[in-house]
């Protein structure tokens, strides 16, 4: 799996993907990232990669020239995903997406955006991570990284534990516990500790569904409603919907 970063702060990208998960994936040799300078190619003394819009109205816009030699310069794996909030809004399906996919790459836009002719020419498309404006590309992109990464067999350590979260089944997760039974008052489930798989399994299913129920309801309709199978695993823990 490799994905390239293009941006005019590559030390974001390699400082946060140098530590912890990533750091480890890459030491591994299951995942290579490289960042690459936007201002690489950029003309001048300055190497400015920015001018003012045609058009006139505040800030500056990534400029076509030095961004198109940035990215012709290296052979960078295709997708080139922009960044961008009016992209499609990225979510759990669009990591699995992009793990098969095998490599992509991004461009992180700064100031006011980019070029136009950057979006619709150089990119293939363009992502957004939410309903809400950032001041560049790369954070999106790092959130990118860490949720497509965490997809990639060994990753995790255990591989289990990708295939059972939130949103990998249209649900959201059920909660979990630890040590200590008992804290401060506060009681682990005695279901958990019962030691009955079967039962088991069939809490954390009617946990997932209740929880999904209230706080994400979108998520229910999207599957069609609740089956009667949903509905009799409710009953069985009285966790039936008002
Ligand atoms: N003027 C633009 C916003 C520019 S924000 C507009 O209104 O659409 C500067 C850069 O931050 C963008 O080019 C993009 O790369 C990044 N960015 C901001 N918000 C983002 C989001 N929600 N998702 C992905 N990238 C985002």
């Amino acid at each position: 799996m490799r994905i390239d970063v293009f941006t005019v702060f590559p030390s974001l990208i390699d400082n946060f993907v140098g530590e912890s998960l990533l750091g480890k994936a890459q030491q591994n040799e299951l995942i290579e990232i490289n960042a690459h300078d936007l201002r690489k190619e950029a003309a001048g003394r300055h190497k400015a990669v920015d001018d003012a819009p045609f058009g006139g109205g505040a800030g500056m816009v990534l400029m076509p020239e030095p961004i198109f030699a940035a990215v012709e310069s290296v052979e960078a794996p295709r997708p080139l995903l922009l960044m961008s909030p009016s992209g499609r809004r990225f979510d759990q399906d669009m990591a699995l997406e992009l793990v098969e996919s095998g490599g992509f790459s991004m461009l992180c836009g700064r100031y006011e955006g980019v070029d136009e002719r950057i979006a619709t020419e150089l990119c293939d498309s363009a992502v957004s991570i939410g309903d809400f404006v950032l001041a560049g590309g790369e954070v999106a992109a790092l959130v990118i990284i860490e949720a497509v990464a965490r997809l990639v067999p060994g990753v995790m350590g255990n591989d289990d534990s990708a295939g059972d979260e939130s949103f990998m089944t249209g649900l959201l997760e059920y909660p979990h516990y630890t040590r200590p039974a008992e804290f401060r008052g506060m009681d682990v489930p005695g279901v958990l500790r019962s030691g009955d798989h079967g039962k088991v399994e069939r809490w954390r299913r009617a946990q997932a569904l209740a929880r999904t129920v209230e706080r994400r309801p979108d998520l229910i309709e999207t599957r069609g409603g609740l089956s009667s199978v949903d509905k009799k695993l409710l009953a069985e823990f009285n966790l039936d919907p008002k």
